[in-house]
């Protein structure tokens, strides 16, 4: 099958589903048989110790459709989505988590929602099937989120997401972004939206991830943040906060300054003179850094234009 030929690409990372890949493969087949003939499946084996990474190259070898790869070691949800999304070759990329805990059949309800103009749908597990404390926490990260970006979505972090080939090519889901990936895409320009799924307990195999991935999500939050707010300019970040630093600190000082000339001493003031020159230092500290980071951004600008194009006259497709 030529790459142009395939419509529809399933990718599936995988930690240890063993016993979930038959009935994985089983739902997914007829669901994706219903959308189009030409589709495929990419199986991601994220290092599994047990037999997901035989019996998904048993799979891949037993049907055309299906391919898949195995990773050297566990790198992580986000390196198994990356590594399958840069390997699909649909004009339309689907990812599903392996536990069956989202329903394949509904893969056509988020391919409509594509149809109907957006870029990238994210599933919106509106009765979602999890322990309350994964509920509650899962809650609070997104009105977080809708909080600080202004993004009305009620579920970034849902593993069923379908998207166009152009959005999965501009995922770079290192680390902990995979939790973001709607943000992401709008950060792009893509237009982002979700649709409500239906969710289940996972049968079988145990979750890989509980509470105690908080603290790392919240640094994981600043970093994006940051990111979308400075991306190709993240010195000014650091500037405007030297700048900030460093002018108080210098107030504190001429102030001391002059209580020196008039009184030919800073009046018992050396807790303020204290705080004038730490704020002055890190001042000095802050915008340094921000210059720094100008200098290596403005390096890298020759690599990554910065910016996507929606369309050109003279490249339409
Ligand atoms: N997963 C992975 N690598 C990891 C952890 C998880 O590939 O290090 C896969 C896992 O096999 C599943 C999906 O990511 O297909 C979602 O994981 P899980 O069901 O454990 O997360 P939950 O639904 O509990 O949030
Ligand atoms: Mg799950």
């Amino acid at each position: 099958m030529s790459a142009a030929a395939i419509d529809l690409s399933l990718v599936v990372p995988m930690f240890n589903e063993e016993d979930n890949l038959t009935a994985l493969l089983a739902d997914c087949l007829p669901a994706l048989e219903r959308v189009t003939a030409r589709f495929e499946i990419v199986l991601v084996d994220d290092g599994s110790t047990d037999r997901t990474a035989e019996q998904a190259r048993r799979a891949a070898l037993a049907d055309p459709r299906i391919r898949a790869l195995s990773l050297r070691r566990r790198f992580g949800k986000g390196a198994a989505l990356a590594a399958g999304l840069a390997r699909a070759r649909g004009a339309r990329v689907v990812t599903i988590d392996a536990d069956l805990q989202e329903d394949p059949a509904q893969i056509g309800l988020l391919l409509a929602a594509l149809d109907e103009g957006l870029d990238l749908v994210s599933g919106w597990r509106r009765h979602r099937a999890d322990p309350l404390s994964k509920r509650i926490s899962s809650r609070l990260f997104n009105a977080l989120l809708r909080l600080v970006t202004g993004l009305e979505l009620r579920d970034v972090n849902c593993g069923f997401k379908a998207m166009t080939r152009d959005v999965a090519g501009d995922l770079n889901l290192l680390g902990g972004r995979f939790r973001f990936i709607p943000l992401l895409a709008h950060w792009w320009g893509y237009r982002v939206g979700e649709r409500e799924i239906s969710h289940r307990p996972r049968r079988r195999g145990v979750s890989r991830f509980g509470n105690e991935r908080f603290p790392g999500v919240l640094i994981d939050l600043l970093t994006m943040l940051c990111l979308i707010r400075f991306h190709s300019r993240p010195g000014h970040l650091f500037v405007a906060a030297g700048a900030v630093s460093g002018i108080a600190g210098f107030g504190i000082c001429a102030y001391l300054t002059a209580l020196f000339i008039q009184f030919g001493n800073v009046q018992h003031r050396h807790p303020l003179l204290a705080l004038g020159v730490l704020l002055l230092i890190i001042g000095v500290q802050l915008v340094a850094t921000g210059f720094l980071g100008e200098w290596l951004a403005y390096e890298r600008r020759g690599q990554e234009p910065g910016y996507r194009v929606r369309w050109e006259t003279g490249r339409e497709e």
